[in-house]
């Protein structure tokens, strides 16, 4: 039995419960499940059903996630359970994100995700592959072994936690990546995606970055469906007002999958005008992803140019930053939060 019962939610007279862990802020009727399928409604309590309920786990370059300013180089413990509050017609994981059921999990105990972390050599815990919102609880228990145990948490989500999940889970959540797909056009979410509103995006990103979380920011740029100048304008200046010049923006090629399949890879040519614009709005760290080999990753002095981090495939091969985290060649202080690792530097 790992079900546990559900973080924030509210009881109504009727016996319907409301689930306020994410945007949707689901009404959810006895016997039903709310929209992400997470979570259900049992004799007027809510239970989460995928609590250590495991469909993957890997270790990664915490590059892959893409943090690229926070403890560069470390290795992330990588873990996800089944479900989605979003319906992504491109997602690249729609195998785990979309599955209905828990037939294909292992039971693996918040305790158990620290242990085979520390057992792997890893810096920290990732929760990612599919939404880390919807399995919650077992990322904030989860979360807060690791801590006790000396290791990071790092959430790789699109964004839409409520600013109480947020707080509540912030003093041992360290870094964010927090995923955008056609710049957060409202109607790209509502066609593609299946989100009715994308406001809850940018409240719970205000909320992170009140509370103190790193945060790193990515768009998937989707060719016809979500390739807007004027979109990805709006979101860059959006960042930049709101979190700050410093927040890196990494731009992520689309490839076709799941039920969007009819149109092409994203262009290496869109990728490098997308950097430009994202460049032109006072960002100082914009990357162009999914592009090995490509300048785009690499990480460049905001004030002098000087190469400072260069990257190929998720890996760290040379590393030009001072120790203080500052340009050698002009001293200019560089966004990096926590300190380089070896671990896969080649
Ligand atoms: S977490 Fe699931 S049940 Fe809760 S509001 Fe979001 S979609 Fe609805």
């Amino acid at each position: 039995m790992a079900d546990r019962e559900a973080m924030f939610y509210e009881r109504n007279e009727d016996g319907s419960l409301k689930c306020n862990l994410c945007g949707r802020r689901c009404l959810i009727l006895e016997g039903k499940s709310g929209v992400c399928g997470a979570r259900i409604n049992e004799k007027g309590k809510l239970w989460s059903r995928s609590y250590s309920r495991s469909c993957s786990a890997s270790v990664d370059p915490i590059e892959k996630k893409p943090l690229f300013h926070f403890n560069p180089g470390a290795v992330v413990y990588s873990v996800a359970s089944p479900f989605c509050n979003f319906f992504c017609a491109f997602c690249d994981n729609w195998i785990i994100s979309q599955q209905r059921s828990l037939s294909e999990t292992l039971t693996i105990l918040p305790e158990d995700n620290v242990k085979s972390a520390k057992t792997r050599g890893c810096q920290g815990i990732s929760y990612t592959y599919t939404e880390p919102t919807v399995f919650f609880e077992w990322a904030f228990d989860s979360a807060k072994i690791a801590h006790s145990n000396s290791l990071f948490n790092t959430f790789v989500t699109n964004g839409y936690l409520t600013p109480e999940a947020v707080k509540t889970i912030a003093p041992y959540l360290d870094a964010a990546t927090v995923d955008f797909k056609g710049a957060g056009n409202p109607e790209f979410y509502n066609n593609l995606m299946r989100v009715p509103s994308v406001e809850p995006i940018y409240d719970c990103l205000k909320e992170m970055k009140k509370q103190g979380i790193h945060i790193e920011v990515t768009n998937l740029i989707v060719p016809k469906y979500g390739n807007s100048e004027e979109d990805l304008k709006r979101l860059a200046t959006w960042l930049k007002d709101n979190l700050g010049e410093d927040t890196p923006f990494h731009l992520l090629r689309f490839f076709p999958n799941f039920d969007l399949i009819d149109i092409p890879q994203t262009s290496i040519q869109s990728m490098e005008r997308a950097a430009k614009i994202a460049k032109e709005t006072g960002l100082k760290y914009v990357y162009a992803g999914n592009v090995p080999g490509n300048r785009g990753e690499n990480t460049y002095c905001p004030k002098c140019n000087e190469l400072l981090v260069e990257r190929y495939n998720f890996s760290i091969t040379r590393w030009n930053v001072a120790q203080d985290n500052t340009c050698p060649r002009c001293g200019e202080k560089i966004a990096i939060k926590g300190r380089f690792h070896k671990n896969h530097f080649s």
